[in-house]
């Protein structure tokens, strides 16, 4: 592992210099290798496939052997993989097929997917496993040099080598920010949705621009795009301007008819009427949402859009899997609902409303049996497997989304829950909820927090009780007022939170509400870990502790042979074994009353966990048979 570039030293002479192989000397392998190289180490080798590499490392990397993979990976102290990212996994593993990793040998890999799992094969042979990601795009040229000052690049690494990748990327310049294994996937995904698909984006507004005569379009887009972008980066969404926020529906609708006439003539430019429309959806109902548009103008945007052409590109997110070409081909869906919210996702996904009036409109013309599933939101699996229950026991499916002020007690979650409409709106798409009903929380108390609200007795006062007094009160409040404003036949509710299914089976039956209460058991991640929200706080460390909570209470079915205090032994052994968990309670209780079941009792038993792990709070619970 010495350098024989003429001109340098070997890099063993020269402390804390490395002696870098550069494996595709591609655009980032031959710029991150230069910069590498500025830096003060040695390249001692690359491998180039193609005359474009060959050149780029002429150019970049003057004076550096090119060599076969082998003999670069065998005489470099570090490697970098700079390789497409699907021959990533193939290329490490072929590496270490024929013994090529070295101990102590430190392997970067530059795929943005990719965190260091992919590495494995060289981490097994003794090797230092380096992700490192560049948020750029290259030229390939010396350009890129000078953007990697201030870049900033996704660090990922077992946490005793992170300060090895942070380092090198401060040595070229970059910013380094650590990332886990587990978040790769999502960041090069919102990284390739913002950059890669705003160059679709532009092309398109480019070659609309010249066939609306315009000479130079880039040039001529460049201060507003500009200007457009700049704002976003710093404001979001408050940075939107244009017909869409002005509620200019008639623009809207001409915008569409000149696109599809421009789509008639150019071929090539056949898909951007649908990505016009999808957008200026999107960009309604994201405006909508955070309350910048009122119900009547969204509506007429979306009429707008609906009616300027064909609806196979206007569905909801779950009806892309069936839209095949990009083209404008697909046949108008009838529509289910008469206003235009309705009509726009007719057919593929759920009617949003969020108005009582709309609400009642939504209603109106369902005949049939119905069902509702209420929800605060940041939908999952458990969530969709009461909606899938709720489509086999009705013909409609209504689902309500509200995070109710009424059951956070001050200093709770209340700001922080997770919201996000729109993939929930997707996943209620794909699961065959009619309605949605998401109002606001000015929608459902106009008059402030209701001065009449649900007495729930005891049964409030223990477990979730103890630490949340006014919990259920709350919950069972709104539970009624959506009761009332959705009039189902069926109503299901999670096992997952087995107090509050207790609770309003309660209230049904002493209030004499006329509807059927449907429990659903819990949905598990498959590590065990029941579903939840809140799971969305957990760092990788402390879900790994949350695991404890449902290994206790397989620990604790296991012993229900044995009796309640074994249960409760068993339990609460195990979540004591669990640095980081710290329980609320652990007990075992009647299913119904909650009241703690008393030694030598048999019969059906809950027993239900609650702790913190970090900040954030998890409870679950399992049914057991404690025999005769
Ligand atoms: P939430 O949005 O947390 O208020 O939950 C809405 C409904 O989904 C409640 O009836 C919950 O009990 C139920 N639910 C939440 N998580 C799960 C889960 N993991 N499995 C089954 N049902 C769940």
């Amino acid at each position: 592992m010495t350098s024989s570039v003429p001109g340098e030293l070997p890099p063993t002479s020269r402390p804390g210099r490395l002696g870098v192989g550069v494996v595709g000397a591609g655009r980032v392998g031959a710029v991150l290798g230069s910069a590498l190289r500025a830096a003060g180490h040695s390249v001692v080798g690359a491998s180039a496939v193609s005359a474009d590499s060959r050149d780029r490392i002429d150019a970049l990397l003057p004076g550096v052997p090119v060599l076969e993979v082998p003999a670069v990976v065998e005489r470099a102290e570090l490697v970098l993989l700079t390789v497409p990212d699907d021959a990533l996994a193939g290329l490490v593993r072929g590496i270490a097929d024929t013994g090529g990793w070295q101990p102590g040998q430190i392997v970067v890999h530059t795929a943005g997917r990719y965190g260091t799992a992919v590495l494995e094969p060289a981490l097994r042979a003794g090797a230092i496993p380096v992700a490192l990601h560049p948020a750029m795009t290259f030229t390939g040229t010396s350009i890129d040099l000078s953007r990697l000052v201030g870049c900033p690049f996704a660090v990922t690494a077992p946490a005793p080598v992170l300060p090895i990748g942070q380092a090198l990327v401060v040595e070229i310049g970059g910013e380094p920010v650590a990332l886990p294994e587990e978040a790769r996937p999502l960041y090069h995904a919102a990284l390739a949705h913002g950059a890669n698909h705003l160059v679709t984006l532009v092309t398109q507004a480019m070659r609309a621009l010249a066939r609306a005569g315009v000479d130079e379009p880039g040039r001529y887009l460049t201060p507003l795009l500009t200007a457009a972008l700049d704002g976003t980066l710093r404001d979001g969404e408050l940075a939107l301007t244009g017909p869409v926020l002005r509620g200019d529906a008639g623009t809207v609708a001409e915008h569409v008819a000149s696109l599809v006439a421009l789509a008639a003539e150019d071929p090539g430019l056949a898909d951007l009427p649908p990505a016009y429309r999808t957008l200026a959806r999107v960009t309604t109902q994201r405006a909508w949402a955070a309350g910048r548009l009122t119900d009547a103008t969204a509506e007429l945007l979306l009429d707008a859009v609906a009616d300027a052409g064909a609806a196979g590109y206007d569905a909801a997110p779950a009806a892309v899997g069936q839209r095949g070409a990009l083209t404008e081909d697909v046949a108008p869906t009838p529509a289910a609902a008469p206003d235009a919210v309705a009509r726009d996702r007719a057919g593929a996904g759920p009617v949003l409303v969020r108005s009582r009036e709309d609400l009642r409109a939504a209603l109106h013309p369902q005949t049939g049996t119905r069902a509702v599933v209420m929800t605060m939101g940041a939908l999952h699996e458990g969530h969709l497997d009461l909606v899938r229950e709720a489509r086999r026991r009705a013909d409609h499916v209504v689902v309500t989304i509200f995070v109710n002020p009424l059951q956070f007690a001050p200093g709770e979650d209340l700001d922080a829950y997770p919201r996000d409409l729109e993939a929930d709106l997707a996943k209620l798409a794909a699961v065959g909820a009619d309605v949605v009903f998401a109002p606001d929380p000015q929608t459902m108390y106009p008059d402030g927090d209701p001065s009449v609200r649900v007495e729930p007795g005891p049964v409030a006062t223990r477990l979730e009780g103890l630490t949340r007094p006014t919990h259920f009160a709350g919950v069972l409040t709104v539970v009624l007022k959506l009761l009332h404003l959705t009039r189902p036949d069926v109503a299901l509710f999670g096992q997952k939170d087995a107090q509050q299914l207790a609770l309003v089976r309660a209230m049904v039956r002493d209030l004499d509400l006329d509807v059927e209460v449907v429990g659903v058991p819990i949905r598990r991640e498959p590590d065990g870990l029941a579903m939840s929200s809140r799971n969305a706080y957990l760092a990788p460390d402390q879900r790994r502790s949350a695991l404890s909570l449902s290994a206790a209470l397989r620990a604790g079915t296991a012993a229900a042979a044995a009796g309640p205090e074994a249960v409760l032994a068993a339990t609460r052994a195990v979540l004591a074994a669990q640095p980081g968990v710290e329980v609320d309670y652990a007990e075992l209780v009647d299913p119904e009353t909650m009241e703690p079941v008393p030694a030598g009792r048999g019969g059906r038993a809950l027993l239900a966990v609650a702790a913190r792990v970090g900040s954030t709070r998890l409870i679950d619970n399992a049914i057991l048979d404690l025999g005769e």
